[in-house]
């Protein structure tokens, strides 16, 4: 089997090649007025009740507190993605992770329990299965969608694949590795933007603490689309791990998994090798859900909503605000920058709606977003990164500034702090 082991060097960014094919089928666009529930005062829209959704319903519940917020959501309980790799190994269940939306009435939350199916940005409705809304402010936060179907050969049976990436991949993931008696794991990492890029290649690397903890026969083949593990400034001390597990795991990068052979249980790649498979989790591309590319919000060529990223405004339309993983932004798709983009944008809609007689924000003054991430190296220990945003201006003033603080050395206390950010991020959200 070819083998091709990256250098730790310093990461380059890879072209990224968004969806031609998605694009291809055109925009839909809704220009339709549709018949709302009437707003009895000023109202924000949240669509999504994710990571960012959450915040900026918390956050504008407090700096627009006049205005009703109605948060769209379809799911009957949050689960938090942060906590998939605990779930994955068994360390938890899911139904111990997931969180009920019930504590949101009592902060003044309305909860429409349903999909978002259309907007009308000229007469701002948003028509949702339950119910539409006229809106004074839409919050976009819908996060990301699975593209399984860019994988050939997955789409015709989704359930061969157990991504970390979802809830059912999960839950399928979690049983087949509680299952697993040895063979090869195939875990494939796609080209582009991705949802908290560390957590493949801790994947890889707690399958192999337990598959040696277990004394389990076989391999883990690592398939990476990047040059070497994300994100960049821990990519050494990532790869230093995988290289300590002494061949067990195969790190193949610079190329991705294009199909699926569900008979052969085999995966091909773009560089034209084939691995053989007993367990497979591969995460698919990375598309933005929900009515993206309807409304037209991405900039050509791309599918993640263009937005100011100040202010978190999209260009096409003022009352609009695009955040999470949902939004192309430089803040990276995490919780703790989906939390933060956010909180920006309900500041950003309390002034447009005055309230309480804020003053407009000065565009020169640098606005600042806090990202955290804290990679698991083994079960007990954690690296961590820091990365410090700053954005200022617009147009051509517009500046963009990041200063990061990495911890590369493997440590309990990083694993401790972890736990803790999670909680602490949940708790202010929703409490448990
Ligand atoms: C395996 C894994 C591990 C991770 N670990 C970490 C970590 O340790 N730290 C970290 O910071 N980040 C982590 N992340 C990333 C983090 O979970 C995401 O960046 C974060 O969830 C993004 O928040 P969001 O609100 O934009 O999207 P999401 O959390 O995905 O929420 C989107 C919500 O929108 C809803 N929705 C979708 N379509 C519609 C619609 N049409 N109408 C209404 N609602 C809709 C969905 O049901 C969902 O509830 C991890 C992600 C994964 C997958």
């Amino acid at each position: 089997v070819p083998e091709r082991r990256a250098r730790p060097e310093i990461a380059r960014r890879l072209v990224l090649k968004q969806a031609a094919a998605l694009a291809a089928a055109g925009p839909i666009v809704f220009v339709r007025r549709l018949a709302a529930e009437p707003a009895r005062g000023r109202r924000v829209v949240v669509l999504g009740g994710g990571f960012a959704g959450l915040a900026a319903a918390a956050e504008l519940r407090r700096s627009a507190s006049e205005a009703e917020v109605v948060l769209v959501e379809p799911a009957a309980e949050f689960f938090p993605a942060t906590s998939s790799l605990d779930v994955a190994f068994g360390r938890r269940r899911m139904a111990e992770a997931a969180r009920g939306y019930g504590s949101l009435a009592g902060r003044g939350v309305r909860l429409a329990r349903g999909e978002a199916k259309a907007v009308d940005l000229a007469g701002r409705v948003a028509e949702t299965t339950a119910g539409s809304f006229r809106y004074d402010a839409l919050v976009l936060a819908t996060g990301v969608r699975l593209a399984t179907e860019e994988i050939a050969g997955l789409a015709a049976d989704p359930s061969l694949n157990a991504t970390l990436y979802d809830r059912a991949g999960l839950a399928r993931l979690s049983q087949r590795i509680a299952a697993f008696a040895g063979g090869v794991v195939v875990i494939g990492v796609p080209a582009g933007a991705l949802a908290c890029p560390p957590a493949p290649y801790e994947l890889a690397l707690l399958m192999a603490d337990r598959m040696k903890e277990r004394k389990l026969k076989g391999r883990i083949v690592l398939i990476d689309a990047w040059p070497t593990p994300q994100p960049g400034p821990l990519g050494e001390a990532l790869f230093a791990a995988i290289e300590a597990h002494g061949g067990l795991i195969d790190y193949v990068s610079q190329t991705e998994v294009r199909s699926v052979d569900a008979a052969a249980r085999k995966v091909a790649t773009g560089a034209g090798d084939e691995f053989s498979f007993d367990l497979l989790s591969l995460i698919p591309p990375h598309r933005a859900a929900g009515l993206v590319r309807d409304l037209m919000l991405a900039d050509e060529g791309d599918d993640f909503a263009a937005v100011d990223p100040v202010t978190l405004r999209s260009p096409k339309d003022p009352h609009l605000f695009a955040v999470g993983d949902v939004a192309r932004t430089p803040f990276g798709k995490s919780a703790a920058a989906a939390a933060g983009m956010a909180r920006a944008s309900a500041g950003e809609i309390a002034r447009m709606l005055g309230a309480g007689g804020m003053a407009a924000a000065d565009p020169a003054e640098p606005r600042r977003l806090a990202a955290v991430c804290y990679p698991h190296v083994d079960p007990g220990r954690a690296l961590k990164l820091e990365v410090a945003h700053a954005v200022s201006g617009a147009g051509a003033s517009f500046k963009y500034g990041a200063e990061t603080v990495a911890d590369t050395q493997p440590k309990a206390a990083n694993a401790a702090r972890r736990r803790a950010w999670e909680k602490g991020l949940l708790d202010g959200l929703l409490p448990g």
